[in-house]
Order: structure tokens, then sequence, then C-alpha cells
């Protein structure tokens, strides 16, 4: 695509990776195909395609209108377009650079401001985000259904973190909204690396990767994040005391392997964050290549599961068929999903911000997950977890845990 971009842009590091970017993209719209928005609107605007000339016009000085920001809005940056472009147009790169011209050159309306400003100031802060959700636990009876589905009732208790014993070690992120909503992951995560020889730990005081408040139009904050969670990590990485920083919701992992990139012209982090980036691993990855460790321990068998693949990992992370492969190995039956490529409509903030296209989308995600008669759904990011449960009494749960509960 022949592009001419704007003197205030063309001449930046970012528009000169969104140049770049443009300039690959054939516009054959294969990505419309896959694109969740797209398949329920059919408006070309809505999808892959439309999205990024809207952005290439913003780009090249064109009128950025509140047509444009809805656009933008209604992606769920699910990247499912990434995987099936077959020029490698790195749509997620793109869109970070286009949401923020969009954001600097648009008014929102006051309603819109307060709600995102709140998403952000609440969410990345784990124990604000604790109490409100116990408050919401209480009040739960009273609340519209709508309301309701997306506090959940309670969360199964986290059980014992063995304490470490083992030379090898490795870094877990407890994240912001996760110890609150399902506590137990990461300890049953360290429970299953204590069986295959591995010390898992959290680091004191560790917050946020910066995935919400960059994602929802505060860019700055959201590397102010990252920032802070690398300068909690680092002297534990300097010392050598880690091999990897393990990642259990594929949602934040998808952020921290590409802290490289983002914080690439930050003198003071760029070395630290592509070290970081480098040793970032979903769980899944870990498991797969200690395998030969966890086949000998006794297991339980039985059960039909189906396993949600969230776009975070089989998209953003390019990690496909890995957490299926560690299942079937420890006897799990996985029932088939139809359209597993597609989002579930959780998105981050996208379910509170855009509730109508998440709702069908969660009921479409449910429905496919149904089909096979599962007696639970497996995932592995605690932002597609707690949407899906929201919307189906069948139990939906991290798959680490379903795995240590049948090592136990
Ligand atoms: S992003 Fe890729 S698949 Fe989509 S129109 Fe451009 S080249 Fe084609
Ligand atoms: S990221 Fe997802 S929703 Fe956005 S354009 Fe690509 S496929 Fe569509």
């Amino acid at each position: 695509m022949q592009t001419a971009l704007a003197e205030f842009i063309r001449d930046t590091p970012e528009g000169r990776e969104a140049d770049a970017i443009l300039r690959k993209c054939v516009h054959c719209g294969f990505c419309t195909a896959t694109c969740p928005t797209y398949l329920l609107l059919g408006d070309e605007n809505d999808g892959p395609r439309g999205r990024i000339y809207l952005m290439k016009q913003a780009l090249e000085g064109r009128e950025i209108t509140d047509r444009t920001r809805l656009h933008l809005d209604r992606c769920l940056t699910c990247r499912a377009c990434e995987t099936t472009c077959p020029s490698g147009v790195q749509y997620g790169r793109l869109l970070d650079i286009g949401r923020k011209l969009v954001e600097e050159k648009t008014a929102r309306p006051a309603w819109e401001r307060v709600k995102r400003r709140a998403l952000a100031a609440v969410l990345p802060r784990r124990s604000l985000f604790a109490l409100l959700l116990a408050l919401g636990r209480l009040a739960r009876p009273f609340l519209p259904e709508r309301l309701a589905e997306k506090v959940p009732a309670s969360a199964p208790a986290a059980g014992a973190w063995p304490a470490p014993r083992h030379p090898r070690k490795m870094l877990a992120l407890a994240g912001c909204v996760q110890p609150s909503l399902a506590p137990g992951i990461n300890a049953a995560a360290a429970r299953v690396f204590d069986r295959i020889g591995i010390s898992l730990f959290e680091a004191k005081g560790a917050g946020c990767c910066g995935a919400l408040r960059f994602h929802i139009g505060y860019q700055e904050e959201g590397l102010a994040d990252m920032r802070a969670l690398i300068d909690r990590w680092w002297p534990m990485i300097e010392r050598g005391e880690v091999e990897a920083i393990v990642m259990t919701a594929s949602g934040c992992g998808v952020v921290v392997k590409e802290y490289a990139h983002l914080l690439r012209h930050d003198p003071a982090y760029a070395g630290k964050a592509e070290k970081i980036s480098a040793m970032t691993r979903d769980i899944s990855e870990v498991i797969d290549a200690e395998h030969a460790r966890l086949e000998p321990l006794p297991r339980k068998k039985g059960g039909r599961s189906a396993f949600h693949p969230p776009c975070t990992l089989q998209h953003g992370q390019n990690v496909k068929g890995v957490t299926e492969r560690v299942l079937a190995r420890a006897g799990f039956e996985l029932t088939p999903v139809p359209d597993s490529h597609l989002c579930c409509g959780s998105a981050g903030t996208y379910s509170i911000l855009q509730p109508k296209l998440s709702g069908q989308l969660k009921r479409n995600k449910l429905s496919a997950l149904a089909s096979g008669a599962p007696e639970e759904i497996l995932t592995a990011n605690i932002g597609c977890l707690a949407h899906l449960q929201g919307g189906t009494e069948v139990p939906v749960r991290h798959w680490i845990v379903a795995l240590e509960e049948r090592l136990s």
C-alpha cells in the first residue's frame, strides 16, 4: 500500500513504524474472514482492512472523526487478523499507534471519559479492586443480571504455596485482578512446578503488567506500570536467581513479551525490558518443555473438557496447540470446539466498554464450547475465565488448576 504520512508524524519513531506496517498491507482482505467484529457487523470499517485504512487516513493528516474512534474502539485487539494475514502485517502495533493518535485528536463524551478513567484507576490496583469486588459480592443479590454476572459469587481458596526447596527457580506474576478473582491459579501452578523440581515465587510488591492502562487510552500510565514492574523484578534477574518469568494469564504474558518493543526508546529500561521479554514464558510452554518430569506422576483420568485458547495466547503470543498437548498428555479428553480462533469477547475492558458486542461474542463462544458436551471449560487467561463463567453454569477454570487436581 502506498503511503504519504503527514509531516507531524512522518519522522517520528511511531511514524516510521506505522509507515513500514502500512506498506506491507496489500489490501487483499483475507483478514476480514477471521475478524469477529466484521463477522458480527458486516461493515468494512469494523474489520481489519477497513480499520487499517482509517488509521492510514489519520496518519496522513485527514480529519479524525468520532466515527474513526468508534470503529477503532470496537476492535477487540484479538489479533486474529495478524494470524491470518499472508503479508505479516503487524496490525496490533499499528493499532497502538492509531489509537494513541485518535485519542489525542478527538474528545470523548464526558461519561465515557469518566468510565475509562475509573477503570484505569481501579483495575490495576490490587487492593482497591479486591475491596470493590468484596462490596460487589455483598450487593450481588440486588444487582441487575447484566451486572451480577460480572461479579463472581465466590472464589475457591488458593490452598498452600509450597516452600521454596529447589535450586531451579522461576518468577510468577501475581497480576492485578487475578489474585482476587481466582487466587488458586498461581498457587496451583506453584504446586505443579514444585512436583517437577522448580520453585515458583512471586516478587513482593509486583503489580500490574501495564496492559490495562496501555490499552484503554492511557499509554504513558501503562508504560509507567511496566517500568514499576521491571523495577520489582530486576534485582532477582540481575543476580541470576531466576531462569524464567512464568505467566499464568496470557493477557499479561502477551504484553510482558512485548516490553522489549514497547520500551525500546527508553535508555534506562530498554536493556532490562529486552532481557525480561526474552525470559518470559506462558505456563504451557514451561510445562510442555518439562513434560518428561510430569508424566510419571500419578493421575486420575476421565471427564470431558473443552479448552478455550485465549486470543492473547494463540494470536498475540503465537502459542498454538501447546496447552492442548499438555492436557492430552495428562489424560484429559478434550472436546472439539468449532471456530476456536474467534474471540470470546472479554478482551480486557472490552466487555465493560462494548457490552453488546462482547455479550454476543460470549454467547457464540459458549455455544461453540458447549457443542461437545464438556463437563468443564478450561482456559488460560483470567479475563476470559471470568467473562465466560458469567454466562454458563458449566464450571470454567484455569487449566493449571484442573491439571493440579489430577496430579493430587
Ligand atoms: S492486513 Fe494482511 S490480510 Fe488484511 S488486507 Fe492487509 S495484507 Fe491482506
Ligand atoms: S484485532 Fe481482532 S477485532 Fe480487531 S481488526 Fe483484528 S481480527 Fe478484528
